[in-house]
This record gives structure tokens, sequence and C-alpha cells, in this order.
């Protein structure tokens, strides 16, 4: 029956152990994994025989963790599969754009191609769940969202997507209204914004559009947010605000959000719970810029925002750099943070697998369980921990059952 297999010794985190020095240990053992339809069914220890006459795949003792989520990418950006290109450097955000607005018409054409090989990519690094934004604009109309369609389509039971229509030269104006619900008619499944203040001018009135539309839709919602300092935390508010009057909780993001880093402490902590409360969740690329500070993230965890991780686009018109591999994220923020221990270490892969975590706060084994999708990302390493702070290169990435 091909439809039921055995993963045969497979190492799970299953608890810690408190060393003298206060710190701790993370305990694995082995296991027996039986999958039936995609979904683990049974768990046997190690000692204990596996049924005889079945499909048996032994994973010789790698660390079995939750596959990755990318949350925020940019899959219609890419220079991926194209002749190597350097980035033309600019003085503000207004002039990246215009340089981008000559490129699109150039690259619409090669945007399923593009994308796929970004696919490819961060599949093969463990991202089996991609939130990617889309260009929506009056450049090219819907073209990069075909291409992005289509890609994704050739991936269908391996890798899942949020599509967000993104409005990446502004909401308000010309068509772009128009064009960003014809997206959402057209395979967007989630509603994009980008500077309500910087791009947009008009604070307000470009929430209320993204909401509006958002309603129109019944759709999630993710926007960027650039914009700095009191601006940003003025259009943050009002946006939590506005979550709140729509019943809108847990189903929108802010991406970037620096202008939390820039406000005084005792305000970060009162937008932090208004974000928890109206579960408004925050996506950060963790960029490396001196000259810049990121949102307070362990802050914002420990009022019960949500957070997650994404490469951001990548090797485009914006960056030359990046790998695909989100995991790098959480390694960079503990490194820029000095998180140095097992248990913050390990406490970090949360924000890159979408709050799934082998062990709970209290060292105590939380996943997997019996009936969760048999999706992993295999590790040659002893625990999450050393996987995040090793970054090891060699993986298996499995989606319900299959390796990939
Ligand atoms: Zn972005």
């Amino acid at each position: 029956m091909s439809n039921v297999k055995w993963l045969s010794n497979v190492r799970l985190e299953i608890g810690e152990k408190q060393l003298e020095n206060g710190t701790v240990e993370t305990l694995t053992s082995l296991f027996h994994l039986k999958i039936k339809n995609g979904k683990i069914v049974e768990q046997l220890e190690v000692s204990e025989h596996i049924p005889s006459g079945q499909e048996v795949l032994d994973m010789k003792g790698k660390l079995a963790l939750p596959p990755f989520k990318e949350m925020h990418n940019h899959l219609d950006k890419t220079y991926m599969s194209l002749d190597w290109k350097a980035c033309t450097p600019v003085a503000n955000l207004k002039e990246r754009l215009a340089l981008e607005a000559a490129e699109l018409t150039v690259l619409a054409s090669t945007a399923q191609q593009r994308a796929t090989t970004m696919i490819e990519t961060l599949l093969a690094k463990g991202s089996t769940h991609i939130r990617t934004h889309v260009n929506i604009d009056p450049y090219i109309g819907l073209k990069n969202l075909e291409g992005v369609k289509a890609a994704l389509e050739s991936f269908k039971g391996k890798v899942t997507a949020d599509i967000i229509a993104f409005p990446q030269h502004g909401l308000l104006r010309e068509s772009v209204p128009s064009l960003m619900r014809e997206a959402m008619r057209s395979g967007a499944t989630m509603v994009g914004g980008l500077d309500p203040a910087g791009i947009d001018n008009a604070i307000e009135k470009s929430l209320y559009e993204v909401m509006d539309i958002a309603t129109e839709f019944d759709a999630d919602v993710d926007i960027h947010l650039h914009d700095g300092g009191f601006v940003g935390y003025y259009t943050t508010d009002k946006w939590i605000d506005i979550v709140q009057d729509a019943n809108y909780q847990g189903r929108t993001a802010l991406s970037h959000a620096f202008c939390l880093g820039d406000i005084p402490i005792s305000q970060q902590e009162i937008v932090a719970r208004r974000l928890a409360e109206q579960d408004v969740a925050i996506m950060s690329t963790i960029p490396i810029n001196l000259g810049r500070v990121i949102p307070p993230i362990d802050l914002l965890d420990m009022h019960g925002v949500k957070v997650h991780f994404g490469c951001d686009g990548f090797y485009d018109s914006w960056s030359p750099y990046g790998t695909g591999d989100v995991l790098e994220k959480a390694t960079r923020f503990c490194e820029l943070t000095r998180k140095i221990d097992e248990k913050s270490l390990r406490n970090s892969l949360k924000w890159v697998t979408g709050g799934i975590v082998s062990l709970n706060e209290k060292g105590q084994k939380i996943w997997p369980t019996i009936q969760d999708d048999a999706s992993f990302v295999f590790f040659e390493a002893a625990s999450s921990a050393e996987v995040v702070a090793r970054i090891p290169n060699k993986r298996l990435v499995m989606v319900k059952g299959e390796l990939v």
C-alpha cells in the first residue's frame, strides 16, 4: 500500500536536562513514525519493531524539525535564472521605484521562469510555505501575478502560498485601486499596501482603501511599512484602530515596521499591547543596516505579538544579496541580540516555522503529534539550537511523507 510508510530512526527533541550552571541541554530520542496519507498516525519507540512487509525509509538518526515558512518574499522581482546584474545605487525610495518602473516591462515576460527558480531555492532550504508580494502597478498591471501563479501551480502539493496583491508604486493613483480588485478576482489571496504616508501621502485614506478591498474580498492583509519615527507609529496605531473596527483580529500584518524601533520603550510597550490585542503580526526580514534600527522583536514577543521572518525579495533591483535560507534570519537575529544559550537559540526557531517548535518554554515536547502532517526539515544536528546557531547546509525536506 503506497499511502502507508514508516520513517525509521527519526530523531525528535523530547525534553531538556537542567545543568548545574543553570543552563539546559536538549534531550533527543529516536522514533519510528508511521505515515498514512501524508499524516503521522503512529509513533513507536526505536526499540519497538516496525510490522514486517511495510515500506520503510531509514532517516538514520537525522533530527526532524518543523518545515519553514518564508513570510516575506517578492517572487516576481528576482533576477535568478537571468545573467548576473548588480544593483544601481539610489538616494531614496522614490529613485528606487523609478528605476524599478523602467525595468518592469522588460522583466515581466520572464516572471514565471524567475519565480520558479526562486521557489526551488526556498524549498530546497526548507520553506514549504511562501508568502509573496506581487507587484500590481500601472506599468505591468497583472502580468507578474500571472507569472507567479503559474510558477506556484507547478509546486502544488509541495509548497503552499499567500499571494499578496502589492501596490508597489502607490495604491492611491490612477487605475491602481481597480487593478488591485482585478488582482483579487484573478488569484491574489491577500491585500497589500505600502507606506500610507511616504508613498500615498494620505495615511487614513490609504489604510481605509486597503481595508475596503480586504473586506470586499474577505481577504487577509499585509502592509509594507517603511515610514519611520512618529509618522510610522501613527500609521501603526491608526491601522490597529481600523482592524478593531472591522473585526479583523488575526488577519493582518505589518511588514518591516522599523518605526517600532524608533519610538521610546514606554511607547513600544503600549503599541505592543495593542498589536497583541488585535492580533496584528509583524513581519521582519532582519536586514543588516548599521544606520537603521529594526523593530523590538523580543519586546513584541514578550507582549504576545506574533512575529515572523522572511528573506524579502533578493537578488533583484533592490539587493544583490540573499540566499533564500530563512533559517539564516533566525541565526542573524540571535547573533544581533546575543542569544547564545541552548534555550534562547531553540526558541528562536519559532520565527521561521510559523510559531511551531518541538519543545515549549518549559522544555516539554509539543511537536510533532499524531495527525500532524508528515512535513519536516531533517538535519544532521543534536538540537534546534545547533541548527539555529550553525545553519547546517545539508538538509532533507519532506512534505506530507514525500521527500522533495
Ligand atoms: Zn517587501
